[in-house]
């Protein structure tokens, strides 16, 4: 469905990153511009959704089938896959094949999926990265509601008096929705309370930020529901018509109450404070994210704030309700097919025989599986332990994005049978027998549904690159080629669709809240047209909005239940060999292991290498500097990491990015190092809290290499590179001393990979330990080394990156070199451009904001653009505003 306004004959689409969901008006010659029309983001876009026409490179894509590395017809790929299938089942039982899936896919691909492992495979063996994501907020929706619902929609954000961020960077994560949060804050005075061990750019606006210890929220919504009962701010009577559990859950909760201070670390005024807020304001939301759910006690956090809600009636109310923000663009799709190991298909149940009949009859299922799969974690250790011998991957890379992603490779390497689809070669698809090229987004049509329940199209809107092919359609493929034809009988995504919304509905009567009746019967035009709508969308009744201000809970008796929630100590345990605490998670301009964002160069801008954030006592204590190169080792592995001092890190605490694998950085994912422990109930990980220990490595040398092709073998022990307009950037370090005469003139030339015929011009200064030499291939420049040694400082070489790839004329060449100031420690540990829409970086407004007395942001946009255009970066000015001035006073 082409759109009608901000870009002519664009397409009116969806943003494949977070759980927002932004519509998109995208045209095929690569323009984006958010989509007003859409009800989640009413034309705006975060600095990566306005960048996603920057990510449409065809190049490096995968585009053909692959059998060992051999390019094959999509035909003998599909046999491979499912002989090999059909065998390992005949072998060895149908628990032996397992598919583990994203909350990239659509919801199409997801329905398939599951239809064909659940449903005729006959093993609960499907389960998806979303398990990373949200599987806690999911196993707390059913202890409390009955059923895995998010009871509020985006309005609540506009109508809140109090808002709470709980373990929730909403700045960074879910930009546009937190821009929401601001203009409500601007408009009507909302109070935001952020609740996060680290400062983060979320607390920029904040009344309150509560830097409680890490793992310790159940103490403090276990002392909140203490205090609500004792300061007579339950709503007794709400709870009498439609809850039942306060009983228990406050006894289960008074102990850790009592202990809060202690428990949490915050001081008593600040927790008085958010109790007091709360108790007296009737329209509070907390939204909350990973912090929670990436926990061993995620589905207690989850309930112990849903706990607060459901005891004061404030839930599905204008302005009021506990809400998960979703982390992927479709993870509430997953979850609505039945995509993760534990759910059965459309919010019915393994524990209910009467659903597992209902599925049964309306797949004409041969073998229903009957208990649930293996979630994540636990998955990749049964492929190491053998019990698992042929997987399936499709569209994630959980060799560099589970825990402990040494071992998850070991049993990567050690399947017997794997199968990746994916749109980019990845660290997963390097160990694949069968590697399918997968059409990505922007190619590909289908449906997402956002954290409010809503459900969006994405529509193609350009022809995929070779012979990549949608998932769904793949995945169907292989059911018939199994056996199952007209079971996988779909000639589009908008038939399969169809079907998933017939199951949603069949013998439904109101038993289950995910219905989506009245889109059962939509035909292809409909489909194609389809506008953005939240369910519940029975056949009979209206679409969605809020749920359960009345009660009308998912449970048997349409009751919901205050969960107990007795504190349970983080599962981390701190010694002196790993005595600092290691929390992961996400930056503002990346998207999980940077397959596509990374190829943007000014999303590389605001972070172009891999950081580890530290507070500066610990620094001090430890002898660090900005920029330091620090070796971050746990039991499970260690990565090398650039220090970054940052005052909002709690001593004791590190924090470093997801993002970087080994396609960006020597040391490869962070995931490397994380620990598994996982909730007992959802099966989610523990990606906030690992031990590990931090030491300063001796470095001996560092270097930079700028080039217009990609990195070369290099023989540093770390190295980091970032795509650039004009080419690349590649820190270097070394802990050996550089060789010297021919030795170093060997390394030089490997390192800028100078062909025989180069020119190379050289200013070096071997007695201050300096060397810079640049190499031209027909009279062009192709690449700049720079090296220092010591403490010799390394030169700034911005001016170079135009002239890359240009003629550079004879008379130039002597100069090429010389000039430029030295490279403040903090670029070298990988710079920071904060307003990626404008190109603006922190010097740029440091020395503004002095020198020009900038008061506030308006006066920094005027100035130098910074915060006009998309506003992610506005909290992060804020900051720095607050810096400089601190600075000056
Ligand atoms: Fe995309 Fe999320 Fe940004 Fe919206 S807020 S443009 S969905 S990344």
């Amino acid at each position: 469905m082409s759109g009608d306004a901000g870009t002519p004959a664009a397409t009116r689409t969806t943003c494949p990153y977070c759980g927002v969901g932004c519509g998109v008006l995208a045209s095929d010659d690569g323009r984006v511009a958010g989509d007003p029309a859409h009800p989640a983001n009413r034309g705006r876009l975060c600095v990566k959704g306005a960048a996603l026409g920057e990510t449409l490179i065809d190049a490096d894509r995968l585009r053909h089938p692959t059998i060992a590395g051999r390019r094959v017809s999509w035909d003998e790929a599909l046999d491979r896959v499912a002989r090999r299938f059909r065998a390992t089942i005949a072998e060895h039982g149908p628990d032996a094949v397992a598919f583990y899936v994203s909350g990239q896919c659509l919801t199409e691909d997801y329905y398939v999926a599951n239809k064909l492992m659940k449903g005729f495979i006959g093993s609960g063996n499907i389960d998806t990265n979303s398990r990373l994501c949200m599987a806690s907020s999911v196993a707390g929706h059913v202890r409390a509601f009955g059923a895995d619902i998010v009871p509020g929609v985006y309005e609540d954000i506009d109508e809140a008096d109090l808002v709470l961020l709980v373990g929730s960077n909403a700045a960074w994560c879910h930009p546009v929705l937190y821009q929401r949060l601001l203009a409500a804050k601007a408009r009507r005075g909302t109070r935001i309370v952020v609740i996060d061990p680290r400062r983060t750019a979320s607390c920029a606006d904040a009344d309150l930020h509560l830097a409680l210890a890490p793992g310790s929220d159940v103490a403090l919504f276990n002392g909140l529901l203490v205090h609500l009962a004792e300061s007579g701010a339950l709503d007794r009577a709400w709870i009498a018509a439609h809850a039942d559990g306060l009983a228990a859950a406050l006894e289960a909760a008074r102990p850790s109450a009592r202990r809060v201070g202690e428990i949490t670390g915050l001081a008593a005024a600040d927790i008085a404070a958010f109790y007091d807020w709360f108790a007296a304001t009737a329209r509070a939301v907390t939204l909350y994210s990973q912090g929670v759910n990436q926990s061993s006690a995620g589905t207690d956090k989850v309930n112990a704030i849903i706990n607060c809600h459901l005891a004061t009636g404030r839930i599905g109310k204008p302005g009021a309700g506990p809400f998960s923000l979703t982390g992927q663009p479709n993870a509430m799709g997953g979850r609505e097919v039945g995509g993760l190991a534990n759910q059965l298909a459309a919010h019915m149940r393994f524990e209910r025989p009467a659903d597992l009949d209902r599925v049964r009859r309306f797949w004409q299922a041969p073998a229903l599986a009957t208990r649930p799969g293996l979630k994540a974690v636990e998955l990749f250790d049964a492929v190491l332990d053998g019990r698992v011998k042929a997987l399936w991957v499709v569209a994630t890379n959980p060799a560099a994005s589970l825990p402990r992603a040494r071992r998850v490779r070991e049993a990567l390497a050690a399947c017997p049978f794997l199968v990746v689809s994916d749109c980019w070669p990845t660290e997963t698809t390097a160990h694949a027998e069968v590697v399918l090229p997968a059409s990505s987004w922007g190619e590909k049509d289908g449906t997402v549904t956002n954290s409010e329940r809503r459900i969006s199209r994405q529509r193609a809107f350009r022809a995929a690159p070779g012979e990549a092919r949608a998932d769904w359609h793949v995945i169907a493929e292989i059911g018939r080629r199994m056996g199952w034809r007209d079971a996988f009988a779909w000639r589009s995504p908008a038939e399969v669709f169809r079907e998933h919304a017939a199951l949603s509905a069949f013998e439904n009567g109101g038993t289950r809240l995910f219905d989506i009746g009245a889109l059962a019967a939509i035909d292809d035009a409909g489909y194609d047209a389809l506008a953005p709508v939240r369910w519940p969308l029975p056949a009979v009744g209206g679409a969605g909005g809020r749920l359960f201000a009345e009660g009308g809970f998912a449970t048997e008796d349409g009751r919901a239940r205050l969960v107990p929630t007795p504190f349970r100590a983080p599962a981390v345990a701190l010694s002196g060999r790993y005595p600092f605490l290691l929390n992961t998670g996400r930056l503002r301009d990346q998207w999980h292991t940077m397959t596509r964002t990374g190829r943007v160069p000014r999303l590389l801008a605001h972070a172009r290498a891999p950081v580890v954030a530290l507070s500066p006592r610990d620094a001090g204590r430890l002898g660090i500097a900005e920029g330091d190169l620090l070796r971050v080792a746990s039991a499970d592995g260690s990565v090398l990491l650039r220090a970054a001092l940052d005052p909002g890190q709690r001593p004791g605490e590190i924090f470093a990015a997801m993002h970087w694998t080994e396609a960006f950085a020597s040391s490869g994912p962070i995931a490397t190092v994380v620990a598994a422990a996982c909730d007992p109930l959802s099966g989610q990980p523990e990606l906030k809290a690992t031990a590990v220990r931090v030491e300063k490595v001796a470095v001996r040398w560092r270097g930079l290499l700028l080039g217009r092709s990609r990195i070369r073998k290099t023989e540093a022990l770390y190295w980091a590179r970032a795509r650039l307009a004009a080419g690349e950037a590649i820190e270097l370090a070394g802990t050996e001393a550089l060789p010297d005469g021919a030795g170093l003139s060997a390394l030089v030339m490997r390192l800028l990979a100078a062909p025989p015929a180069a020119e190379t011009v050289e200013l070096s200064d071997p007695g201050r330990g300096i060397w810079r030499i640049a190499s031209l291939v027909a009279g062009r420049l192709d690449a700049c080394l720079f090296l220092a040694s010591g403490a010799a400082p390394l030169p700034r070489p911005e001016g170079l990156l135009p002239l890359l790839g240009t003629a550079i004329a004879d008379d130039r060449r002597p100069g090429l070199l010389a000039g430029g100031g030295a490279i403040p420690s903090r670029i070298a540990a990988g710079g920071r451009v904060v307003c990626a829409c404008f190109r603006v970086d922190l010097p740029t407004l440091e020395r503004a904001i002095a020198a020009e007395r900038l008061g506030d942001v308006a006066a920094i946009g005027a100035r130098l653009g910074a915060g006009t255009n998309c506003g992610s970066c506005l909290p992060e000015l804020k900051e720095i505003l607050r810096d400089v001035h601190a600075a000056a006073e």
